[in-house]
């Protein structure tokens, strides 16, 4: 349903996107997930052909982005990082107007109240957009991009800004929308991709680093050789500690977890048993273990693997509860 081939996208000497292929078949819902800035929108943006690319091309049911951009974009439903709602229209004058610019053919009024009742949003028809709250309005973005029924849907960033109740209705309606649909979405949230996609592609810096179930993406990372460590002391130097100790191969520092307890994923080189000189080290300096178990990788540490060195960003080691 998707080809992208060699996709680059270049800001003067930044490369937003690098060189980046996949495809995408009928019927999948598909996340990206990756920290801010690292081109999910980029991406998207080529994919419905709102940027031109540096290099590489797409196609959309068949059709080139630059050589048949109409009928590419009609099979193409796009909810943007930043709705293009017009607030002071009510919702039913909004629709119709996207009914408009989008030339839709399907009968206007049994159309338009089908989105409505399918994304919920029935009850606001009359209102005016901007006193909605953020989640109807997502709502109304969502069913902008349904206008016309194309087969696939993209949909940038489509819970950020909600809130927990909200987020848990449009990740069940994005999950419906899917029987239906191609989708699209993506987010910088793990739980997100892990409660709609069956399939995500992990993107940062502008290039794909992983790409499968979230059930493959946690096995083909997961290793029986690690430990979770969990240690009472200054969360730079306890880390330079771990991995200063012969066995240890690696040291992801999983964040804070307590008052002044940080974890992290110690990884051992086969065979080593690290667990006595670990705690001894820890110990002399008076920095003592208050959990040691031997680890499984959840999804979530495997993302934090993956992009390692660009989790600044808290939001990463703030595990989501939704
Ligand atoms: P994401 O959606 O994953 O947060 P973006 O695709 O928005 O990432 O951005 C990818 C990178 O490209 C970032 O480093 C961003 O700063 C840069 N970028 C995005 N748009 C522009 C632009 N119009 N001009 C220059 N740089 C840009
Ligand atoms: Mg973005």
């Amino acid at each position: 349903m998707i080809e992208v081939k060699n996709l680059t996208k270049r800001y003067s000497a930044h490369k937003a996107v690098d060189n980046i292929s996949f495809s995408i078949k009928k019927g999948e819902i598909v996340g990206f997930l990756g920290p801010n800035g690292a081109g999910k929108s980029t991406t998207m943006n080529i994919i419905t052909g709102y940027l031109s690319a540096t290099d590489g091309s797409v196609s959309v049911a068949g059709f080139d982005i630059l050589e048949n951009p109409d009928e590419a974009k009609r099979h193409i439903g796009y909810l943007p990082e930043i709705p293009p709602l017009y607030a002071d229209m009510t919702v039913k004058e909004y629709l119709n107007f996207m009914y408009d610019l989008k030339k839709a053919k399907l009968p206007r009024t049994a159309h338009i109240k089908e989105i409505c009742n399918l994304v919920k949003i029935g009850d606001v028809f009359n209102r005016v957009i901007k006193n909605l709250s953020k989640g109807y309005q997502q709502r109304v973005g969502i069913a902008q991009a349904l206008i016309g029924n194309p087969e696939v849907l993209i949909l940038d960033e489509p819970t950020v800004g909600l809130d927990p109740r909200q987020i848990i209705d449009i990740r069940k309606l994005i999950v419906h929308l899917g029987r239906n649909h191609t989708v699209i979405l993506s987010s910088h949230i793990l739980s997100d991709v892990q409660a709609i996609c069956e399939r995500i592609l992990v993107i940062n810096k502008g290039e794909i680093i992983a790409d499968g179930s979230p059930d493959q993406l946690a096995r083909s990372l997961s290793t029986d050789t690690s430990l979770r460590v969990r240690v009472n002391g200054p969360e730079h130097d306890v880390q330079k500690l771990l991995g200063a100790i012969p066995g240890v191969t690696k040291v992801t520092p999983m964040g804070k977890k307590e008052q002044a307890a940080y974890e992290y994923v110690v990884e051992v080189a086969e065979g080593a048993d690290v667990r006595a000189d670990l705690s001894k080290r820890l110990a002399e300096r008076n920095w003592p273990v208050i959990m040691l178990a031997s680890h499984e990788m959840s999804l979530e540490d495997v993302f934090i693997r993956l992009t390692d060195g660009t989790t600044e960003n808290s939001q990463f080691k703030v595990k989501e509860e939704i």
